[in-house]
């Protein structure tokens, strides 16, 4: 790890140091050449022949009260690692929030308090692309844990990328809009049968035997993934201090992958035609959006199982301080709304070399995601990034 202490001091002046949009008005200039750098590493990831065009790193900033900034952190850059380990949502923002970086930046954060309880900690996510929805999802469990520890202000974790939806589209052919607009499928009740996974509730009784009998091996189980009637994963609640995304029903979907991956199959992270049972009574973003790019074609919440799971609302709910339900609620509402605690920043001048690196590369293939683009307008596509990205970062006077 990289860690550079005072290395840039500027003075915000007469400014409120702790307001975000002076911070970005006098560091654009810097967050834009890190953003770059990101580019840099998703453009190695190509050449090298590793992955796909995309990579993230995680930094951590702190301004005191006369309003110096320090680059307190550089977290090691993340890539994609989907072909790598084999499971669909090893995206590079995941990977720039693994559980020992989450351990060592909740660790810098504890310093601060104690050491520094004026300071104020800002985290950058730096992104080469527009986050999907199980990456989005992922920050903003983050960034409430934090907050709920009281070891940063809400608005202070701030998402900024580079190449939009539409970049990714057209330079790298990844289709991400799709699954976008779908994923407000899930806050819907009944959920829209148009949807690209089919969501459904039924009686623990009504489950097939096999799947009856593997809840029934280990009371922790609580989320199993079948395909092709073969018990493919056995999901138990992983999630601790530091990882704060392996619920079961991910964990569930990863084994399967990584079973597959032990087998030899050529795709491991498609999970086309697979049927995740949990005993969640209500799935939140994270499982649906999970869901997603691993293909999962069903989705069943089992009720009246016995015996009936310890710490039952708590075990299933994917934030700290929301239901399931309004979680997916708040999220579609959009980002840099009150109700939204990350601050999401678009970079329009990013040069976006690693897509176009990938787009002459000659073994660079859709490994994962949908097939086909979707039918959706210019104007809808808009009218969805005015809601998710309304912030971009200044631009060269
Ligand atoms: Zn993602």
């Amino acid at each position: 790890m990289r860690c550079q202490n005072d290395v840039k001091r500027t003075n915000l002046r007469h400014k409120d140091p702790f307001q975000m949009n002076s911070l970005i008005q006098i560091y654009y200039a810097q967050l834009r050449q890190k953003l770059s750098d990101v580019d840099l590493c998703a453009q190695e990831n190509v050449l090298s022949g590793k992955g796909g065009p995309f990579a993230a790193r995680l930094a951590l900033f702190s301004v005191n009260e006369e309003g110096s900034r320090s680059l307190l952190t550089e977290f090691p850059h993340a890539t994609n690692k989907v072909l790598e380990t084999g499971i669909a949502s090893n995206h590079a923002e995941a990977q720039s929030l693994v559980p020992e970086t989450v351990g060592l930046l909740k660790k810098q954060l504890r310093h601060i308090k104690q050491e520094r309880p004026k300071d104020r900690p800002i985290i950058v996510l730096f992104s080469s692309a527009q986050p999907c929805w199980a990456c989005l999802t992922k920050i903003e469990i983050l960034a409430r844990q934090l907050i709920q520890e009281e070891l940063i202000k809400p608005k202070n974790f701030v998402l900024l990328y580079g190449a939009t939806y539409t970049d990714t589209e057209i330079t790298a052919g990844f289709h991400d809009y799709a699954y976008a607009l779908d994923f407000f499928n899930v806050v819907k009740d009944p959920p829209s049968e148009a949807s690209l996974i089919q969501y459904t509730t039924s009686p623990f009784a009504q489950a097939p035997e096999h799947v009856q009998a593997a809840f029934k091996v280990n009371p922790a189980v609580t989320a199993v993934l079948t395909l092709n009637h073969r018990t493919l994963g056995l999901g138990q609640d992983r999630r601790n201090d530091q990882d704060l995304f392996h619920t079961a029903e991910c964990t569930a979907m990863h084994e399967a992958s990584r079973t597959l991956k032990a087998e030899g199959q050529a795709t491991p992270w498609n999970l086309h035609g697979s049927h995740l049972y949990t005993l969640n009574p209500k799935i939140g973003p994270l499982t649906y959006s999970e869901c997603q790019w691993a293909a999962v074609e069903h989705i069943t919440s089992l009720s009246g199982a016995a015996p009936v799971p310890p710490q039952a609302t708590m075990q299933y709910q994917e934030s700290c301080d929301l239901s399931n339900r309004s979680f997916s609620a708040l999220l579609v509402k959009g980002f840099n709304t009150p109700n939204a605690v990350t601050h999401v920043l678009h970079d329009a001048c990013f040069a976006n070399l690693a897509q176009k690196a990938w787009a002459q590369h000659p073994s660079h293939i859709l490994y994962n995601g949908l097939e086909a683009g979707d039918s959706l307008t210019i104007e809808q596509k808009t009218a969805f990034n005015r809601l998710f990205c309304p912030e971009t970062l200044p631009i060269e006077p």
